[in-house]
């Protein structure tokens, strides 16, 4: 009834200021029906990526493949303003979060059960550069509208320059030592939310990090992966 209600309103607004689908372009409210179907989560894919010294693989878990109507609208939301974009890739990032929670990865004694209560999010800050860009941060915003508040616990160490133009080698050095984590990490469980797993690079630094603070890693959830080979990483499913 509520989701209803939204739709209408949507609708209404669409009527009064008309947008288009950050998916296909068609003159629609931000996401028409087949593109919000084409981005809704279908198998959640499993990836273990190599971990950097002395540490063991980490889980990630990825909802949807990183091409198509699904970049289409993850590029609108993180490069061209389109916060009415991220509704739409809600249901696929929860379901990646679920999946990373469920399939938590704990060594010692913690029961999956209290595990799953206690499991905080952990998000990666935007570089300072991006952030002036956009004004917001897109991972947050799917978050958000997902009805999922993540845990402020990571922050900049150092300022990086953008990835997106980088090969693996560059992200992994770019990344190394860019994150710190707040002093109040220690001894609770975290799985690692981004939006686009491509290397790996941001997520290895992410976990680092935590872990460093004595934070617990028990895995990483991301909207969309990229078909690019993964150095060191192996699909389970
Ligand atoms: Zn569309």
């Amino acid at each position: 009834m509520r989701a209803a209600f939204r739709h209408a309103a949507l609708d209404a607004l669409a009527v009064l200021a008309p947008t288009t689908c950050s998916g296909c372009g068609a003159e629609d409210r931000a996401l028409c029906a087949a593109c919000r179907a084409a981005v809704a989560p279908n198998a959640v894919a499993v990836w273990d990526v190599a971990g950097s010294a002395g540490r063991g693989p980490l889980r990630v878990h990825c909802a949807l493949d990183y091409d198509g109507i699904a970049r289409r609208v993850l590029v609108a939301l993180k490069e061209a303003g389109r916060t009415d974009a991220a509704d739409g890739l809600a249901p696929a990032l929860l379901t990646a979060v679920d999946a990373a929670v469920r399939g938590a990865r704990v060594s010692g004694s913690v029961p999956p059960a209290v595990a799953r209560e206690r499991v905080e999010l952990a998000i990666v800050p935007s570089t300072r550069s991006a952030f002036r860009r956009r004004g917001y941060h897109p991972v947050r915003l799917v978050l958000a509208c997902a009805g999922l508040r993540p845990a402020h616990v990571l922050m900049a160490a150092r300022q990086t320059a953008d990835q997106s133009s980088l090969g693996v080698t560059e992200r992994s050095v770019n990344r190394a030592g860019s994150l710190v984590a707040r002093p109040a990490t220690r001894g609770r469980l975290f799985v690692i939310v981004d939006d686009i797993l491509t290397t790996g690079a941001t997520l290895g630094e992410a976990r680092r990090a935590l872990e460093a603070a004595g934070g617990i890693v028990l895995g990483a959830a991301v909207i969309a992966r990229t078909r690019r080979r993964l150095p060191g990483g192996i699909q389970v499913r």
